[in-house]
């Protein structure tokens, strides 16, 4: 045994060399601004957010490891509760700090040393009070108000927002069967297919289809292509089957860590899953994502995040025509459970249902449902931008408006306007949210 000793060490001294870590953490303070300072031991890459209720700025270094030890700055009397870490993949350490309040943040890297500067400025404490209290008489020196010297960086190249997009079932496994032949796995390709043109040609986002042919991928493969591609969202499509012919019409899915949220979604859920058992694969390994304390950081945020998706994809689904259920369902569902990425999954239509069937398989229909589910994509990520990358521009119609007259207004023209928000008609009510192209 002991032979092998020094070869391990190498391995470990190799793989080190390469990725980053925190080798401390320095803050400091004045009476409105918090700097905190993240010493790295290498070059890293950073990606910064924040999280509402409660208050949190998320933080994930890229290309850095969980540090063995780290002693941590005293937060007694700062806006920070507490700083929280932990490895979100591999090569990603995400840290997360527990905030007190609502803060404007401010961010830099600086390199030789390379080292993430963090400045919290708290926008309720005015810096000059001090100088207001001091008495003219007594010849105290008044410190002048402490100047954070802001470094302005020519604005960061804006990344692209990632969809994931996955076709459900393939090669072996056909997935529902429809009446007449058609098969669940060939008409959710031909409409993932449809919805990655939509995205591409989104300005700021970009498609990646966990399968773009007839082949079978395992459940959990396709969580780990979609993590590999850095992707914002996860929305797999499927086209449902039920005993009953005449159930119809389009539904949408989170996970639910409790059980499905009815009987219905749980048989389906049952049904979904057993794709792994159809290529031969058990589920028995599951869970190793969901047992890290990855959970606890993020699982919460990232259901919240999978539910407006959602809600964002049925109304879309709701334009277009029949929806089978009028609110979200959830079911546990071995796709959705990507921790970190909001997801969502999306039952087109019932292949069961022979009228559903023959649309499943038309081309205008599925363009219909490719473009409502790009208007819910669309739709929540302006509500919810991504520090980095282009938010697509909303207008709230207001008395008076017209389609013309916002069409002029962000010279589009009336066309996109309607095909863009899936408007059959130029009639506007007033709270009615645009999106513009
Ligand atoms: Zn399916």
């Amino acid at each position: 045994m002991p032979r092998f000793l020094p070869i391990l060490l190498l391995l470990t001294l190799s793989i080190s060399s390469m990725a980053a870590t925190i080798e401390g953490v320095r803050l400091s303070q004045s009476s409105a601004n918090t700097r905190l300072v993240f010493d790295l031991s290498n070059q890293a890459n950073f990606h910064l957010f924040t999280l509402q209720n409660p208050e949190r700025l998320v933080i994930d270094l890229k290309n850095t490891q969980r540090p063995k030890l780290l002693s941590l700055p005293d937060l007694s009397n700062t806006p920070i509760h507490t700083i929280r870490y932990a490895e979100r993949n591999k090569s990603t350490l995400r840290v997360v700090l527990d905030l007190k309040k609502a803060l404007q943040t401010n961010s830099q890297y600086l390199a030789q040393p390379h080292r993430l500067v963090i400045d919290l400025h708290d926008t309720s404490i005015s810096t000059a009070k001090v100088e207001k209290v001091t008495p003219v008489t007594e010849k105290i020196k008044v410190q002048p108000p402490l100047t954070i010297k802001i470094v302005t960086h020519p604005p960061p190249e804006k990344r692209n927002i990632i969809i994931a997009i996955d076709a459900g079932h393939g090669g072996q496994d056909p997935g529902a069967l429809g009446k007449n032949g058609t098969k669940e796995k060939t008409v959710v390709l031909a409409i993932a297919k449809r919805l990655a043109k939509l995205v591409d040609a989104e300005p700021g986002m970009k498609a990646y289809l966990t399968r773009d042919n007839d082949t079978f991928i395992s459940l959990r493969q396709r969580i780990k292509r979609a993590r590999k591609h850095n992707a914002d969202m996860f929305l797999s499509i499927h086209a449902d089957a039920f005993k009953n012919s005449k159930a119809k019409g389009a539904s949408v899915f989170v996970l639910s860590e409790r059980g499905a949220s009815s009987e219905a979604a749980q048989w389906l859920a049952d049904k979904e899953n057993s794709a792994d058992l159809a290529g031969g694969i058990s589920l028995e390994d599951k869970d190793d994502l969901l047992a890290s304390v990855l959970l606890d950081l993020s699982q919460t945020a990232s259901l919240e995040a999978s539910l407006e998706v959602a809600n964002t994809v049925l109304s879309g689904l709701k334009r277009v025509g029949n929806v089978h259920k009028k609110q979200v369902g959830s079911a546990a569902f071995v796709v959705l459970k990507s921790p970190d990425i909001p997801s969502v999954l999306v039952e087109t239509a019932f292949i069961s249902n022979p009228s559903e069937e023959r649309k499943l398989k038309s081309s205008s229909h599925q363009n219909k449902l490719a473009r409502a589910m790009m208007s819910g994509i669309r739709n929540y990520f302006q509500r919810n931008p991504i520090p980095g990358t282009i938010t697509p521009q909303q207008h709230i119609v207001s008395s008076g408006d017209t389609l013309s007259m916002i069409a002029q207004r962000y010279q589009v023209t009336m066309m996109q306007l309607k095909s863009n928000n899936n408007l059959s008609s130029s009639k506007l009510k007033i709270g009615d949210v645009l999106l513009i192209p």
